[in-house]
């Protein structure tokens, strides 16, 4: 009998597949393993039923997009937290965080976090703008977790954001039986590297699906790295409208006249911060480019 179901952990060449009749602990058939494709967390799994919840995949479908650093593949949603009370967000991270999260067709989902310390209006302000999700949160007080939640529904989610900005907490306040460990930085070193290594899925009662990793933090620069220049711009959705009406078809919208992202910038129609951070981001792609070319 076959079934088909999500991967929500694997283990020492077990892989654990949700199906509308429980959990299948399976391993993958050899061709996974000759074509180089080994299953990840979050695919979506044809397996063949062997009976005593135990099976192994036939196929995987197609990826809507993979993740290496944490590895995980299909999510629909990234929840990008960040904080206005320290440590306070370097935005250039959130902003390279949410263009790599809609390059790889993943709406990105500003969290802002700690809003009991401080609402983060001058965030909430440029996201909005910016055509974002945006949602003030407080691990807290619980402020915006049902927002937060609804967002979620029915989808598969990851959190990243640079840390102790506040994850592990959201996480766990969306749902205790999380249990991830939270607090200053020195005493969760030790699991921190577990936890990236091991995703494992969750589901909520809403029929939202997340990663229990707080270990989005650092896949900012390599995932940067592999896209390419000319998909920076269409990565920030407020610069769509604009980038029909450049006067260059191949305007980088960094320094060439006639720019309309640039107009749109000093008309204040999209935020300045933002700009800066898609430059910096350009500028650091093309350095990457002419080092893997040496
Ligand atoms: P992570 O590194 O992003 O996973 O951050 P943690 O969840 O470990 O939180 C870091 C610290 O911030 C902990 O001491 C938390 O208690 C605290 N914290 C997290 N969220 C909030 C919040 O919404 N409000 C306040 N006041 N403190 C928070
Ligand atoms: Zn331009």
């Amino acid at each position: 009998m076959t079934e088909k179901g999500i991967i929500f952990k694997g283990i020492g060449g077990f892989y654990y597949v949700n199906t509308p009749s429980g959990t299948v602990e399976c391993r993958a058939r050899g061709r996974f393993r000759r074509d180089g494709i080994s299953p990840l967390v979050g695919d979506i799994a044809e397996l063949e039923y062997t009976g005593d919840g135990k099976g192994f995949i036939l196929e995987l479908e197609p990826r809507k997009n993979e993740f290496v650093r944490p590895p995980v593949a299909n999510l629909d949603v990234l929840v990008i937290v960040i904080s206005a009370a320290p440590p306070v967000t370097d935005l250039f991270l959130a902003d390279t965080m949410t263009a790599v999260a809609t390059h790889k067709n993943i709406e990105p989902v500003i969290a802002i976090n700690k809003c009991d310390l401080d609402p983060g209006d001058m965030f909430f302000d440029i996201y909005s703008k910016s055509g974002i999700r945006c949602i003030r949160t407080s691990a807290v007080t619980g402020e915006g977790t049902e927002e937060l939640l609804d967002a979620l529904k029915g989808r598969i989610a990851a959190f990243s954001g640079n840390s102790g900005v506040g994850k592990s907490s959201l996480l766990n306040r969306i749902d205790p039986r999380l249990g991830i460990k939270t607090g200053p930085l020195n005493e969760k070193i030790g699991r921190g590297r577990h936890t990236t290594r091991h995703v494992e899925l969750f589901e909520l009662p809403n029929g939202a699906i997340v990663a229990d990793t707080p270990g989005f933090s650092s896949f900012d620069t390599t995932e940067m790295d592999l896209i390419d220049r000319k998909s920076i711009a269409p990565a920030f959705p407020e610069f769509r409208p604009f980038l029909p009406l450049c006067r260059f078809r191949a305007c980088s919208h960094v320094k060439d006249l006639g720019c309309a992202v640039r107009g749109a910038v000093e008309e204040g129609k999209i935020p300045k911060s933002r700009y800066d951070n898609y430059v910096r981001m350009w500028k650091s792609a093309a350095e990457y480019k002419e080092w893997e070319h040496k």
